[in-house]
């Protein structure tokens, strides 16, 4: 099994390059190991209809068992690695076993962050990652009757979104002077902000937690030393962290994720790294990109593959990204940074617009609400706008 292509993470990012390197023909051993009890599944439900319908896991699963079977590619589940040896190329898993490697691609995603104030760690706070997190957080939803979200972006908005159309009462609190601030423009921000207090979200901008505190068996969430808000149920959703440990404690060069070459390439041979968990060049953009996407996932995932299958092929994408939130769909294309100019078209009054954000004459970013035909649009001309950037940078 020294020859063997040995996946470390079994999510989007992992199973996607399984899969392409078995459609490319590539005829050895794949091993995919996960520390999730499950096979390979779709996370972006986990905030919208998984959370809101909460079915069987199974319906999250990206194929059934018996692709991964047919397909020969080795599923190691609820087993983590807890060491990479690049020199004896070995993975040696927290059970203690050993898995020899030829090609090692690690696709550890993102874990999330720590939110560094007292009383996180009580009973009734939660996070929001993986089914398991859902297999807790639902019960204790239910059972909720006033919920503390701390965390305007599109976790925390969707998560409203849903607990809202059940009728309880939801309050975000944004430490920012306005939500979605990280991924979308302040036209875009307003739209949703309006939107969840048409439908009786108590949104508070600039509102910084500074504790959780036990109120017997209610939980209060402290603001200042006079302001605190009573939760039945606190959600923490403040943002992701890349998982490089495994990677920086095996020498691996990382910064914030495992930096890769467009390749999706580490510091060390034969060892890729995909998916959110890597920090990449992007000549399109003139800096290092660490995106947490499907998107983003699927193509270096992609990337990597035509690289060990021997046909190199450079990764440079226009970002795109979705969120739903009531009725509403966002697409993002692109990335909203260093803009001069932006555009409304559309009626944000009707829910159906876009967003346009310029450079130079150049589109480099739009955020489309319900409105597809659009943000497939913007996927194609930013591509074509950005492209000559990232041609002048090429030479
Ligand atoms: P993941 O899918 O996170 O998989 C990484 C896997 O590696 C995990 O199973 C992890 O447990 C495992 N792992 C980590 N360390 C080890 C180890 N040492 N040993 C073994 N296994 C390990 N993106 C969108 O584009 N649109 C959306 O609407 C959207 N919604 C989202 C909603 C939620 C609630 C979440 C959490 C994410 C959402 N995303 C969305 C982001 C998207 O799901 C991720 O970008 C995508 O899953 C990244 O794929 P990945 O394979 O890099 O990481």
């Amino acid at each position: 099994m020294g020859d063997a292509v040995v996946i470390v993470g079994a999510g989007q990012a992992g199973a996607q390059l399984a899969m392409s390197l078995r459609q490319g023909g590539h005829a050895g051993p794949i091993r995919m190991v996960s520390d999730e009890p499950y096979l390979p599944y779709q996370r972006p439900p986990l905030s919208k209809k998984f959370l809101a319908e909460y079915r069987d896991p199974d319906s999250l699963f990206l194929r059934p068992e018996s692709f991964w079977r047919d397909h020969h590619v080795q599923c190691e589940l609820g087993a983590a690695a807890g060491e990479i040896r690049p020199k004896e190329r070995r993975v040696l898993l927290r059970n203690g076993r050993e898995i020899p490697y030829g090609t090692l691609a690690l696709a550890t995603g993102t874990s999330a962050r720590a939110l560094p104030v007292p009383g996180v760690d009580l009973p009734g706070v939660f996070s929001l990652r993986r089914i398991d997190d859902v297999v807790a957080l639902r019960p204790a939803i239910t059972a909720a009757e006033r919920i503390v979200i701390v965390g305007g972006g599109y976790i925390g908005l969707e998560v409203a979104a849903v607990v809202r159309t059940e009728g309880r009462s939801v309050t975000v609190l944004e430490a920012e002077d306005r939500v979605l601030k990280r991924v979308a423009g302040p036209a875009t921000s307003d739209f949703f902000d309006r939107y969840h207090r048409q439908h009786g979200v108590d949104i508070r901008l600039g509102a910084r937690l500074v504790a959780i505190e036990a109120d017997g068996r209610a939980l209060r969430t402290r603001l200042t030393p006079d302001d605190a808000l009573a939760a039945d149920l606190v959600l923490v959703a403040t943002g992701a962290r890349a998982n490089d440990d495994l990677a920086a404690a095996a020498g691996l060069t990382c910064q914030d994720g495992i930096m890769v070459d467009e390749f999706a390439r580490t510091s060390a041979p034969d060892i890729f790294a995909i998916g959110d968990c890597t920090r990449f060049p992007s000549r399109r953009y003139g800096r290092r990109l660490r995106l947490e996407s499907v998107q983003n996932a699927i193509d270096q995932a992609k990337a990597a593959a035509a690289v060990i299958l021997g046909k190199p092929q450079p990764y440079d994408p226009v970002p795109w990204f979705w969120s739903d939130q009531y009725d509403i769909k966002l697409q993002i294309a692109g990335l909203a940074e260093g803009y001069e100019a932006v555009g409304t078209v559309g009626d944000p009054g009707a829910a159906h617009f876009s967003v346009e954000y310029r450079r130079g004459g150049r589109l480099i970013a739009v955020d489309a609400v319900n409105d597809a035909r659009a943000h497939m649009l913007a996927r194609r001309r930013i591509a074509e706008e950005t492209a000559a950037v990232a041609e002048t940078a090429r030479t």
